[in-house]
């Protein structure tokens, strides 16, 4: 196997696209990562051949339309080291959290706690707050250093009798931390606490092993691992998820329904109530049996490159701040410029044809940790180049002369 961010590209037709008279230089593929030829050609090719409703017909493009998507569901479940059954087709990994925040929510009562980390994205934080607000669950939150890497003695300490589940995110979408996600799941195990695992930034750049992770459920979207939009992944172990109330009530969730009693079907399908997104999980079908085929370890040192590159960079410009400084971590730079607000420099990178995201990244309380209301976020993808980062690290420096 080998690995060129060159011959990568030409599979991207929009990268040669054109912003102003300036080449476009693809930044925000933590927010969405752009798509390959082959997941397009994937669902257009089906709507075009192949394409009916799954599971419930008898004709020939019902059949093969279903093969199509539950063959989707296995490369989907050998792409994570899992059992087809244990992977669930969700709207995204704001979904699959949210199924799963209700599902263990419905068991807990008064007093019983959730234990988070400071760097979680609102996707792991509200469904557990509305769980706050309905059932009076207390919410604990480990906290980070400085550095950006979590404080394992610290969440250790926190885990307690009462603790019913410890949620995380793998690799944070603003500080690219990676965290010891193995370790605290052994910690929660030991306590008797179900472990969830947002795994929406780490399945992109890194091999992802469900068995190794050893986390009850991971979740992660399609968007971002070069699948469409409107698809993700909520993976349960077996007998957790079996034990799941179902999420949302319809056509295919059930085994039998009468006017005066139901059961229902076993997971997967328990939880994909009504027409699932059929294109859309082909697609990622697609996404993922195509990185399969490429040189990941390459990928990554190549990603990582471009960050080291960038953030080498960055430390030279005057009044530049790194946020997440920490070794364990993933190719992400966040950072902020003193005197400038980030939308700002946002915007003016625009006009040099650099695409990178300015907020909160869907993390107020980590920025309200970390004393900055927005940053801005350049983060790095296998199609980025060497010479993306330098135009990068050059309109930065061109966008200073505005604020200095
Ligand atoms: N968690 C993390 C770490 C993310 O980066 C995101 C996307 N920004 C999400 C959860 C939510 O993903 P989605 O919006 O695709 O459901």
């Amino acid at each position: 196997m080998t690995f060129d961010p060159q011959s990568i590209r030409a599979e991207f037709a929009i990268l040669s696209r054109r912003i102003g008279d300036r080449p476009l230089v693809y930044l925000d593929s933590a927010a969405s990562a752009q798509k390959p030829e082959i997941v397009i050609q994937a669902m257009t090719d089906l709507m075009r051949h192949s394409y009916a409703n799954v599971h419930r017909g008898l004709h020939t493009l019902a059949n093969e339309t279903t093969e199509l998507y539950e063959n989707a569901r296995e490369s989907i479940a050998r792409f994570i080291g899992a059992a087809s059954a244990e992977v669930v087709f969700t709207r995204g990994a704001t979904e699959a959290l949210n199924l799963v925040a209700a599902g263990l929510g419905a068991g807990m009562s008064e007093g019983d706690e959730i234990l988070l980390t400071e760097m979680e994205h609102h996707a792991n934080i509200v469904p557990w707050h509305f769980l706050r607000e309905r059932k009076g669950v207390v919410l604990r939150f480990a906290p980070i250093h400085e550095d950006g890497a979590l404080d394992l003695e610290a969440l250790e300490r926190m885990i307690s009798p009462r603790t019913r589940v410890v949620s995380l995110v793998h690799m944070s979408n603003v500080l690219g931390t990676v965290n010891p996600v193995a370790k605290v799941a052994a910690l929660a195990r030991a306590a008797g606490a179900v472990t969830v695992v947002d795994a929406c930034q780490s399945v992109v750049h890194a091999p992802l092993d469900v068995a190794a992770l050893g986390a009850d459920f991971v979740a992660f979207s399609g968007h971002k691992l070069y699948g469409p939009t409107g698809i993700g992944v909520l993976w349960g172990r077996s007998e957790r998820l079996s034990a799941l109330p179902p999420w949302q009530g319809g056509g295919e969730m059930i085994d039998r329904v009468d006017f005066d009693h139901i059961t229902y079907a076993d997971p997967p399908l328990r939880f994909e109530a009504g027409t699932p997104a059929i294109i859309e999980a082909i697609g990622l079908g697609a996404a993922v049996k195509w990185l399969e085929g490429l040189d990941r370890p390459a990928i990554a040192a190549h990603e990582h490159a471009l960050y080291e590159a960038a953030a080498a960079g960055l430390s030279g410009i005057n009044g530049a701040r790194i946020l997440g400084t920490t070794r364990d971590k993933g190719a992400i730079l966040s950072f902020t410029l003193e005197g400038a607000h980030a939308h700002d420099v946002a915007q003016l990178l625009d006009r040099y044809g650099v695409a990178v995201r300015a907020g909160a990244h869907c993390a107020e309380p980590l920025m309200r940790r970390l004393g900055v209301s927005s940053s801005l976020r350049a983060s790095f993808a296998l199609y980025n180049t060497r010479q993306e980062v330098d135009a990068f690290l050059d309109a930065l420096d061109r966008t200073r002369t505005f604020f200095t």
